[in-house]
């Protein structure tokens, strides 16, 4: 343990010396020195759940992600533009997922059934009662065992693969090959609430941002799909919100090149989209051409435990698959994945492509062995069965719990919406900030997000088990019975109303304004 004088210099050092407005957790920042498994240690040795980071996915200083980049440092590590046989052989397992294969398919000889997939150390937990938006999850079949296909679902395999170092460079690149594809096409759809990377480019297709703190406003390429939000019964027609985007573009003057989407919504507060509404919402785009973008930076790698991608999930087929954050367990790498006509497309041109670092040595090695690890820990599975012990608990609290509006989720991708009381279900930023900071001083990690702050996240590593889940529980648990007396409560809804009025109430007209715009003035979209 370092001595307090250390935390002190530190915390001097970074305000002194780092961007002022490079992001920072907590009011009392965490000077974390170690990690392993879903647990953090701090500079005094304090032990931390962590529940919120979904890049550690195979778990904080996993050893065997940590040797084989080791390894392969000591050996080589050099780019992409000299022959290696990891890099096919990693390509080939991350694409096989995509198309529905096991990531390592048995050698053909093996045509015996396959045999089950182990079950996860602890006995598996009681079905949750689930929400409407999980259940309308969970009521969809995986691509994989889709026997009819629909226009969202139809399409070429994706066959394709660029490698670069992070989700924004993914999506940065996903532009380029839209722009190729659909020349002229130069309008985007995205999502409310979403987020898609920090460059110049990605800033104007992110909600989050550009109506969010010091954020510019829309732009005039850019048009939102209103978020579905099952828990108020809002905008849950796809098909209604496509043409509606679709029409936008055309009064604008230009055409919809391409629909950008996460297929569940991490930022935009832990949204699982009904998988009638990704349905339909894919089947008008597809119909008009425009190249269908699915962001799985957050959602993908068997975090929703139903599939191993989260546009699987949901029934949909992507042109386009981002990757990020979970791919190499904390090594900077970042993939893109489409079809053979996209890819030809975006060559055809004649200019080469290159990424010093996409594709390098290690990069392959970081992610051919978070492959292996997720594959031999069944850890797809294991979020799925935890992750339905974490939901049903957590919809326990919400039944008791005022404050508590909806639990929802799907797999270890699970998000607890907290509002000024039930029967409104009016935001309660506040309220969710300070249950953050209290389940901070009793050693569990969480954070909050959504466009207006009030969704408390959960997206540990996957290798969170039934045990982690009860310790977070049971803290919730005493926060909320304990510490969130009446008179806490009545404090925070008294400065609620004025966080409202000076950060949230702008974001909120942008939206409806957004809404008016796109319904031309009609009824927004209920149930
Ligand atoms: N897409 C989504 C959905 C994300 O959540 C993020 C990062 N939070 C990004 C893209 C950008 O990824 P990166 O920070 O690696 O550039």
């Amino acid at each position: 343990a370092t001595c307090r004088s250390d935390y002190n210099s530190t915390l001097a050092a970074r305000r002194r010396l780092y961007g002022p407005n490079t992001s920072l957790s907590y009011e009392q920042p965490l000077m974390i020195v170690r990690g392993s498994g879903t647990y953090l240690y701090d500079d005094q040795g304090v032990e931390y759940l962590d529940c919120v980071n979904n890049v550690s996915h195979v778990g904080h200083g996993n050893p065997e992600v940590a040797s084989a980049i080791c390894s392969q440092l000591h050996t080589l590590n050099t780019n992409s533009r000299y022959l290696h046989p990891g890099l096919p052989a990693y390509t080939e397992a991350l694409l096989n997922t995509l198309n529905g294969r096991p990531a390592f398919p048995p050698p053909p000889a093996a045509s015996a059934p396959p045999p089950e997939a182990p079950e996860p150390a602890s006995p598996p937990p009681p079905a949750p009662a689930r929400t409407s938006a999980a259940s309308a999850s969970a009521a969809i079949a995986p691509t994989t065992t889709t026997t009819t296909t629909t226009t969202a679902q139809a399409g070429p395999d994706l066959s394709v693969l660029y490698l670069v170092c992070s989700g924004s460079e993914a999506n940065d690149l996903a532009l380029r090959l839209v722009a190729a594809s659909r020349p002229g096409a130069t309008h985007v759809a995205v999502m409310g609430g979403a987020y898609h990377g920090h460059t110049a480019a990605l800033i104007p297709l992110s909600p989050y941002k550009f109506w969010g703190r010091g954020g510019e406003g829309r732009a005039p390429h850019v048009h939102v799909v209103p978020c579905p939000d099952p828990y108020r019964g809002e905008h849950l027609d796809g098909a209604a919100a496509a043409r509606a985007v679709l029409e936008a573009a055309r009064r604008a003057g230009g055409r919809l090149g391409a629909f950008f989407g996460e297929s569940l919504l991490s930022c935009g507060g832990q949204v699982v989209p009904p998988a009638a509404y990704m349905r339909d919402l894919y089947g008008v785009f597809r119909s008009e051409g425009v190249v269908l973008v699915a962001d799985e930076v957050q959602c993908g790698f068997g975090r929703c435990g139903a599939a191993f991608w989260g546009f699987q999930a949901l029934g949909v087929r992507p042109d386009i698959v981002t990757m990020g954050k979970p791919i190499g367990n904390g090594y900077p790498m970042a993939a893109l994945a489409t079809t053979r006509a996209l890819a030809d497309a975006f060559a055809a041109p004649g200019m080469e492509y290159f990424n010093t670092y996409g594709g390098s040595t290690a990069a392959v090695a970081a992610g051919l062995a978070v492959l292996r690890v997720l594959t031999q820990e069944c850890l797809q599975q294991r979020a799925a069965a935890v992750g339905d012990y974490l939901l049903a608990g957590l919809q326990r609290l919400v039944a008791e719990h005022e404050v508590l509006g909806e639990a929802r989720g799907l797999g270890l991708f699970v998000g607890l919406e907290v509002v000024a009381d039930k029967a409104s279900r009016r935001h309660a930023p506040v309220t969710a900030r300070w249950i953050k900071e209290r389940m901070k001083a009793r050693r569990v990690l969480l954070s909050t997000d959504g466009p207006y702050d009030n969704v408390i996240k959960m997206k540990p590593p996957l290798v969170f088990g039934f045990r982690e889940v009860d310790v977070l529980l049971s803290q919730l648990s005493e926060v909320m019975a304990r510490e969130l007396t009446a008179a806490v409560r009545s404090e925070l809804l008294a400065q609620e109303e004025g966080h409202w009025a000076a950060v949230m109430a702008p974001r909120q007209a942008a939206y409806r304004d957004n809404e008016r715009r796109l319904f031309a003035g009609g009824a927004v979209a209920r149930l």
